[in-house]
């Protein structure tokens, strides 16, 4: 019976690590599958930024010959400044975040960055002036240290210390108990939504990017969590050129630009103030999402905060 037991309980553990591993080899096909459709041309050059002004110059995309996703979506974001899109679910948003990045190319118009079209640069140093943080931050099964580290591969302790310091998130590594060497992912430590989006703001405060893509949690944090990280986002947006994928409003007040996006087609633009006073699309849903907050004031969760 024992020695029955002890290769089947072996066996667990041998399918566990082979589930695991294949769930992150998922990952990496997916990563490598959307790399598939796009090379570097011939000639590509590596891309200097200086400041980084983005632009999107008439912009046409469709994933699918059928369906046309983005229809002449055309705008600039100025070095340094933040733009905010807005829409509802579907109308495009991220799929302008994903051709940033350029896991696609477009179909007509074109995608600058400091007047390099991204399709002519080295998609290593395209990749390597944009930082992402993501809604959903997929962790490695690995320490907390090397997840950090991540976003700049041979980092320094003190780097790694510091970043971790600016993302509000190194005295929940000390207060635990293995600290920095914590191992975290799906075998480790389970972290909460806003822990790991602070993991994604640590990891790219340490990349240092030129152009910042924070893809805003489409899930609500609680109203602390969520606070603090619209802080922290705000300071890691200084002096960077910021693409907010705003999956609802309250990120986007600050923005110097606001895009409202609908069905593939920007429809609006300009501060929140100026689109309030539009009384468009964007004023409809400010006030819709407003009045759901004050419903929700009004009944509280069952689960309160402490
Ligand atoms: P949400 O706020 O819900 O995240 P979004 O505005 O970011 O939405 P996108 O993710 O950009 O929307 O999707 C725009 C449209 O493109 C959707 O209709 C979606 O179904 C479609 N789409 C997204 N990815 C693909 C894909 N890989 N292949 C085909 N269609 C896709």
């Amino acid at each position: 019976m024992i020695q029955l037991y002890i290769p089947l309980n072996f066996l667990g553990v041998i399918y566990r690590e082979i589930k695991q591993s294949l769930a992150d080899m998922e990952r990496l096909f997916a990563l490598l599958d959307q790399n598939r459709e796009v090379a570097d041309s011939k000639g590509a050059t590596a891309l200097v930024t200086q400041g980084a002004t983005l632009a999107f110059n008439h912009v046409d995309f469709s994933y699918e010959s059928k369906r046309q996703i983005l229809f002449d979506v055309d705008f600039t974001i100025a070095a340094g400044t933040t733009t905010a899109v807005v829409g509802h679910s579907g109308s495009g948003k991220s799929t302008m975040s994903r051709l940033l990045f350029r896991f696609y190319d477009v179909n007509a118009g074109a995608i600058t960055i400091d007047g390099q079209d991204v399709r002519e640069v080295t998609q290593e140093s395209l990749r390597a002036a944009i930082g992402i943080v993501p809604q959903d931050t997929v962790l490695f099964n690995d320490t907390i240290e090397y997840n950090i580290a991540y976003g700049k591969p041979g980092a320094s302790k003190a780097d790694i210390v510091s970043a971790a310091r600016a993302a509000s998130i190194h005295e929940f590594i000390e207060s635990l108990p293995d600290g920095y060497a914590t191992m975290v992912g799906e075998r480790g430590l389970k972290l909460s939504g806003g822990e790991k989006q602070r993991v994604a703001i640590a990891r790219t405060l340490l990349k240092d990017p030129a152009i910042l893509v924070f893809d805003e949690a489409t899930s609500a944090l609680d109203s602390k969590a969520e606070q603090a990280i619209q802080a922290q986002l705000k300071e890691i947006a200084k002096n960077r050129t910021t693409l907010v994928i705003a999956h609802r409003l309250s990120t986007v007040a600050d923005a110097q630009q606001i895009l409202v996006l609908d069905h593939g087609r920007i429809v609006e633009r300009g501060t929140h103030q100026s689109l309030l006073a539009e009384r468009g699309l964007y004023a409809q849903m400010w006030e819709r999402q407003q009045a759901r907050q004050d419903e929700a004031l009004a009944s509280p969760p069952l689960e309160l905060e402490e």
